[in-house]
């Protein structure tokens, strides 16, 4: 493959080879792992950088298999450059610590992640003295109004964790650069199968790679895809000099994982769809939040933004009190209790009227919800669980 020009392939074949090669000193067609903290020096180390990452140094500076994942990372974005880090929460702050200084001002969506939310909410404004606005993304004229002479960045998710709120990467991205501001998308929820934000003109795009492009649940990593000089600031600030570098053993499984992400992606696409349209029909089901079903809020965008599908994580309500969502937790044999997304079983996760971040959820979440992470399980199997839970709680379905 070393003579191949992965951009020609298909995303498919270079989610198999983009990054690797054969080792040529055993022969092994697959990677090792490289666990080593440190590497031989060359004669005379008196003058080096120790905070060079092109180098092999020392593990945090950078290794073997964090090379390998960060070039199918970027290849698969269509990126200049990426960096991998420990967890998609590192990669999110060794962003924003590289590209934010003490004055600047933030406008990031009322719909994130909830570090992020931390991040701009509570721990940056005032010990950094960093601006921040919480808006609206889906809606152009808020992030408009909040633009402000300091404004260096605005960030946000879509779909949106956890409401699947659609904002228009495309409007926001020319509003921010007819202004000089940058923007950072955080493309966890689509995956660059369904989304590749770069396409439309992102500055940054974030990753956890803990969730669909791992995809089996076993590890941690996150990545920042961007242009070369700013994956080396990253490197150097957040990597090597504040230390969020992965294990190399992590990277290594992500890298193995990575090989069947669009295989996987599409039947995620493809049962969470089937599951939100079966959810949609349910007498006891109050509202689905699904930007795959005609009826949601941002259908429109999301087709046109998410090419193969609408991704794997939906959200929806029942109609009762809130201890009957603990209750169908329980009759569930399929889906487990359970934080995270892009494993292979589907995961659920009850998030009571008393989560402190509802105020800014639409109205139909305010009772309490489920936000569910599809796997890639049989469809009908999972729809047959829903069903036998429901009916086991005396809530009426319909097939
Ligand atoms: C999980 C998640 C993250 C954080 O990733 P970790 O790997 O858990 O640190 C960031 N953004 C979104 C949208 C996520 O779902």
């Amino acid at each position: 493959m070393s003579d191949m020009n992965y951009d020609e392939l298909s995303f498919t074949t270079r989610s198999i080879h983009a990054g690797t090669e054969p080792d040529p000193a055993s022969g092994a067609i697959e990677p090792s792992i490289y666990m080593a903290n440190s590497f031989l020096l060359p004669y005379d180390p008196s003058t080096m950088n120790w905070s060079a990452s092109e180098e092999k140094i020392y593990t945090r500076n950078g290794g073997v298999n964090q090379g390998m994942l960060e070039k199918k990372v970027a290849n698969l974005h269509g990126g200049e450059d990426c960096v991998v880090l420990a967890s998609g929460v590192a990669a999110l702050s060794g962003l924003f610590f590289t590209k934010l200084k003490k004055g600047d001002h933030v406008i990031f969506s009322t719909v994130t992640y909830v570090a992020t939310y931390r991040i701009f909410n509570e721990l940056w404004c005032d010990k950094w003295g960093i601006e921040t606005s919480i808006v609206d993304c889906t809606d152009i004229e808020k992030v408009r109004a909040a633009i402000r002479p300091n404004t260096k960045l605005i960030h946000f998710e879509t779909p949106g964790n956890p409401t699947c709120c659609i904002c228009d990467i495309e409007a926001i991205v020319k509003l921010a650069h007819e202004n000089n501001i940058e923007v950072s998308v955080d493309n966890t929820f689509s995956s660059p199968y369904n989304t590749r934000p770069l396409e439309y003109g992102v500055d940054y795009v974030v990753e956890s790679l803990t969730k669909y492009i791992n995809g089996h649940g076993d590890s941690m990593g996150g990545a920042i895809i961007a242009d070369h000089k700013t994956c080396e600031d990253i490197r150097y600030q957040a990597q090597v000099n504040i230390g969020g570098c992965i294990s190399p053993f992590n990277a290594w499984l992500i890298q193995r994982g990575s090989q069947t992400f669009p295989l996987r992606m599409q039947v995620h696409n493809d049962n969470a769809l089937a599951v939100a349209e079966w959810l949609d029909k349910q007498p006891c089901v109050s509202f689905v939040a699904y930007p795959g079903l005609p009826n949601f809020k941002g259908h429109e965008l999301a087709k046109k933004q998410m090419k193969h599908g609408f991704g794997g994580v939906l959200s929806f309500g029942l109609k009762g009190e809130h201890d009957l969502y603990n209750r169908v937790v329980t009759h569930l044999n399929i889906f487990t209790s359970a934080v995270s997304l892009g494993n292979t079983g589907s995961l659920i996760v009850f998030l009571g009227e008393d989560d402190e971040r509802m105020y800014l959820y639409p109205e139909e979440f305010h009772g309490g919800f489920y936000r569910v992470a599809i796997g890639i399980e049989d469809k009908n199997d999972l729809i047959n669980d829903l069903r036998q839970a429901f009916k086991a709680e005396g809530l009426e379905t319909v097939d």
